[in-house]
């Protein structure tokens, strides 16, 4: 019988792996509660149209990439309904703002979230089809301030606080704006008249573009077309004064915090409900990320709430791919220790077994990491798994038992000692000096 595989696009997230991750989480938890976000989550899985709505037929995205599925009705009164599993988590959590009316208490929402995101793509180091994304969102009407450049600039200083404690090494901020509402469609139309005389020499992608959504012919990476598109009109020109202004002011609360960044021109990101500020977190080459170097991206959408039949609620946000961060900062570290455990507990002896679990159980309880072993392996065999897993060893045989006397061998100093019971937790933090 042919063995089962995980999913291709998909992958497993094994110990010791496992731990690099919880740390980026513990970090992303601890960094966002001092800006004073509170989580959400949101369903795995949302009606097809929050998201044909929310992230825009046109993207690749919702063109190409969703799994969407019908789900049937089980009775006939029953409809059925498209589902799709969410490809990015804004568009829910807009979607769970106006559902729950957050609007209402008049103040500025700030929420994050950690989770699995699912997109179709083809699947390289860096892209897969399951990934996660720690992104986080400040929404809420108008007069909660939520239009104001401060709040772009503090999310902004966040990340790089956020990055800097994580420690991702030569991170790079590029910004832009994409203008207002009413900015965009005179840039597309712009755009559009650019492209007109020159499209045919472009790629196969561009000139469907150029025709579908001229934006995205911004996003094209073929070398061929570079020297086309550096020609082509650039937004900053297409600003009204309220948006370059609002643009002036994030780049002024930056510069006061000190958060360096370049400006982008063609920095106008793959989702539709950008307005006004975009960003984009980028590790310089050898950080493990090869060709998909983009670590975080986000935007300002001032429009997605009434988009989705909401009220009018300007925000910006922010997604992380944290499979990104994770192999950045494999790749950014000079060594990859594994870290090991406090202690091995060695029954000698099968019959020790029961005594070693309830030391072991006392040792946990005082906050130590333990191993147990077996007292039915040789104890050459407990000294091997012992020395490769923790700093010390602690033997229990029917003598240890008895007088409560413990012997302990603290590996790196290559000593052997006897402790009391009582005392051994305390000792076992402590190793002794070579
Ligand atoms: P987006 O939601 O497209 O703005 O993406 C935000 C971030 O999520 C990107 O900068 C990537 O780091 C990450 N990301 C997007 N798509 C994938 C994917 N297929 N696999 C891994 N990470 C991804």
């Amino acid at each position: 019988m042919a063995t089962l595989k995980a999913v291709r696009g998909t992958r497993d997230l094994l110990p010791p792996e496992t731990e690099l991750w919880n740390r980026v989480e513990a970090t992303a938890r601890a960094v966002f509660a001092r800006y004073a976000f509170g989580e959400i989550r949101t369903p795995i899985f949302e009606d097809t149209q929050l998201f044909a709505r929310g992230v825009g037929e046109e993207t690749d995205i919702v063109s190409k990439e969703m799994y969407t599925w019908e789900d049937r009705a089980r009775a006939a009164s029953e409809k059925a309904q498209s589902l799709t599993l969410r490809p990015e988590n804004t568009a829910g959590v807009v979607r769970a703002y106006i559902e729950h009316k957050l609007d209402e208490s008049g103040m500025l929402q700030k929420l994050f979230y950690i989770g699995p995101q699912f997109r179709r793509e083809r699947p390289q180091r860096g892209r897969y089809r399951q990934f996660w994304q720690i992104g986080a969102e400040v929404i809420g009407p108008a007069w909660s301030g939520s239009e104001r450049a401060i709040r772009d600039a503090e999310v902004l200083e966040m990340l790089a606080t956020f990055l800097n404690e994580v420690g991702v090494k030569g991170w790079r901020l590029a910004l832009n704006s994409v203008g207002s509402a009413t900015d965009r469609p005179r840039y597309v139309a712009a755009l559009r008249e650019a492209l007109a005389p020159v499209k045919a020499t472009m790629c196969e992608n561009c000139q469907r573009r150029a025709e579908t959504n001229p934006l995205r012919v911004l996003d094209c990476k073929e070398p061929g077309d570079q020297a086309t598109i550096e020609a082509l009109p650039k937004i900053a020109d297409f600003l009204d004064a309220e948006s370059r202004d609002h643009f002036e002011q994030v780049k002024a609360a930056l510069d006061t915090c000190g958060v360096p960044y370049v400006i982008d021109p063609r920095l106008v990101r793959g989702l539709d409900y950008y307005t006004r500020t975009t960003f984009e977190f980028t590790v310089p080459d050898g950080s493990g990320l090869g060709t998909q170097n983009a670590l975080l991206g986000g935007g300002r959408y001032d429009g997605l709430s009434e988009m989705l039949g909401g009220p009018k609620a300007p925000g910006i946000g922010f997604a992380i791919g944290e499979d990104r961060l994770i192999l950045t900062l494999q790749a950014q570290a000079a060594e990859a220790t594994p870290k090991k455990l406090d202690a091995f507990v060695a029954p000698i002896g099968a019959a020790q077994n029961p005594a070693a679990l309830q030391i072991a159980k006392e040792l946990r309880a005082a906050g130590l990491t333990i191993e147990v072993g077996d007292g039915d392996f040789r104890l050459r065999k407990s000294f091997e798994a012992a020395d490769k897993l923790a700093h010390r060893m602690v033997m229990v045989g029917e003598d240890e038992v008895a007088s409560g006397i413990l012997t302990v061998k603290y590996f790196e100093a290559g000593e052997q000692t006897k402790v009391p019971r009582s005392e051994l937790a305390e000792a076992l933090r402590t190793v002794p000096a070579k």
